[in-house]
């Protein structure tokens, strides 16, 4: 198998029938990034810098991030990283972080909103991460957004660090591309206004499966409860695709759907044709859409979300299908 997949890794993503898609990896330490070479992957669509945060035993001085994501940089070249900034709080610790004592930690003070009421290590981050990416195209993106003004001020915090390197004579990014991840329901209905001002939109089903279908995604009871491959998470899925393309803002998905043959067959019949997933995934996924006859598969997967038929999981058809 793990040779078949190996064969793939050059064969360009085009489809059957001739629709292109990419396949991005998802990485959080160093020694990840080294997969991205043996699986082709066209570039880090998502980078948990929070890892590296994890694994120390001290909040990183600005110089040690700096040096972090500078060989992270060197350690994929030619291919783009989307970092996302610390997405710390809920099941992700620092232990040398005192942590408040939450009833209800994934809902609770964590990701952007802990970057945003604590700016100093925000800015420190952007900062070492601005810094690293002088002269490259810099990619960043924020976890957890709920409401559209989280986004700006955090892009403002960015604007603002972008300033500082330049008073100080710092090199900064050629490009910067500043992202929002979708993962928090509330921002569907703000799709037209992220839309707007991001540059891009990465989808983290994980939290937004956890969250739509109030289904803990630590909790084995319940979460796999509801089958991803249904008409409510899709139908919310579509939205996402389709308001972003009237914007052209480019869009990702980065949950651990997107990593999953049958789903990312779904995934490309409701229109997203970026995944990205851990590099485990990348052979299997690539092999079920490079025979994929899309055409076919929209007609499908869109019709069978659509049908008034209580919204059941449409994974026997797709497996049928596929
Ligand atoms: C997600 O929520 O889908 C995601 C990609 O981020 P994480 O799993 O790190 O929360
Ligand atoms: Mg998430």
């Amino acid at each position: 198998r793990q040779e078949q997949y190996h064969k793939l890794r050059d064969v360009p993503c085009v489809t059957r029938d001739g629709v292109p898609f990419e396949l991005h990896m998802n990485a959080g330490l160093l020694v990840d990034l080294r997969h991205a070479e043996e699986t082709g992957a066209t570039s880090i669509g998502l980078f948990r810098t929070e890892l590296q945060f994890m694994i120390v035993s001290q909040f990183p001085r600005i110089q040690q991030q700096y040096d972090f994501y500078t060989s992270a940089f060197a350690a994929v070249p030619g291919k783009p990283i989307t970092f996302r900034t610390l997405d710390i709080g809920s099941d992700k610790v620092l232990p040398y972080m005192t942590q408040t004592e939450e009833e209800n930690p994934a809902l609770g003070w964590r990701a952007i909103r802990i970057s945003l009421d604590r700016p100093a290590l925000l800015r420190m981050q952007l900062r070492a991460l601005l810094r690293a990416g002088a002269g490259r195209d810099v990619r960043i993106m924020f976890p957890m957004v709920a409401i559209v003004d989280e986004f700006v001020r955090a892009k403002d915090l960015a604007m603002r660090e972008i300033a500082y390197l330049k008073r100080h004579g710092y090199g900064v990014p050629r490009d910067l591309q500043l992202g929002a991840m979708v993962e928090v329901p509330a921002l569907l209905w703000q799709l037209d206004e992220i839309s707007e001002r991001a540059d891009f939109l990465s989808v983290g089903t994980n939290d937004l499966i956890q969250y739509m279908f109030a289904a803990d995604r630590e909790n084995k009871h319940v979460s796999s409860r509801f089958d991803s491959l249904s008409a409510p998470l899709l139908r919310a899925l579509r939205s996402i695709v389709e308001t972003a393309a009237r914007h052209n803002t480019p869009v990702t998905l980065c949950g651990e759907m997107g990593g999953q043959p049958l789903e990312a067959l779904a995934l490309l019949a409701i229109g997203f044709h970026k995944l990205s997933m851990s590099p485990s995934s990348i052979g299997p996924v690539k092999a079920a859409l490079l025979s994929a006859d899309v055409s076919a598969l929209k007609k499908l997967v869109n019709g069978l979300i659509d049908a008034k038929d209580g919204a059941k999981s449409i994974r026997d058809a797709v497996q049928k299908f596929a």
